[in-house]
């Protein structure tokens, strides 16, 4: 039988990246639904390396099998690194995302473009069936643009500008973005450890 590793994410579009980057593993990548778990989880950490071991420690506990997890954000460098792991929280869970970046935008007007940095973090965790485990990080380096652009991608993407494409990362392919994305760096990272 293969071997199989179950990846705490109730998102599909994650789930999908993360099959595609680790098809040629031998193992069988599975989700928390696929695995027949649902429990839920509160991540009260502090770091992306907290939250993504609190999230791959739960469910290796409930299952005994290897488990990942990740937990991933948005810092801006003028905002002391904020959101951070408040990301998806940030500004209210239920505002929608345009608004979020609308904000953003606002309270960076007039700010110069060298005090723009930002970067999008992602942790992924694995927790073993032996109870050790391992944390990987990968980033993308980037800037808060001056306007919302793009239609690709999610949450803060239309306003996360890369210099050296001259674009955001909502206006490059989804095949483009996995390859330079803080979680596709992350996933090979983890792939090489695996
Ligand atoms: P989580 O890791 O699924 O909890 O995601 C945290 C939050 O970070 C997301 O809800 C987004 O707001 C933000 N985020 C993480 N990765 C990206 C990305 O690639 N593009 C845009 N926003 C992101």
């Amino acid at each position: 039988m293969k071997k199989r590793i179950i990846f705490a994410t109730g998102n599909e579009g994650k789930m999908k990246e993360v099959r595609m980057i680790l098809a040629d593993l031998d193992y069988e990548i599975v989700s928390m639904k696929e695995a027949g778990i649902e429990i839920e989880i509160i991540e009260d950490g502090k770091t992306f390396e907290e939250n993504a071991l609190i999230k791959a420690s739960a469910i290796a506990k409930e299952s005994g099998e290897l488990v990942l997890a990740d937990d991933s954000g948005l810092e801006i460098d003028y905002f002391d690194k904020a959101p951070g792991v408040y990301s998806a929280r940030y500004l209210g869970e239920d505002t929608p995302y345009d608004v979020k970046n609308s904000i953003i935008l606002e309270r960076m007007e007039g700010v110069p473009d060298e005090q723009r940095t930002a970067r999008f973090v992602c942790v992924i965790a694995a927790v073993f069936p032996d109870g050790t485990s391992r944390t990987v990080r990968g980033t993308i380096e980037g800037m808060i643009g001056y306007e919302s652009k793009g239609e690709n991608g999610f949450g803060y993407d239309p306003i996360f500008y890369l210099p050296e494409y001259g674009c955001t990362s909502a206006e490059i392919s989804p095949e483009e973005k996995n390859k330079i994305s803080h979680r596709g760096k992350a996933l090979q990272q983890m792939k090489a450890l695996l």
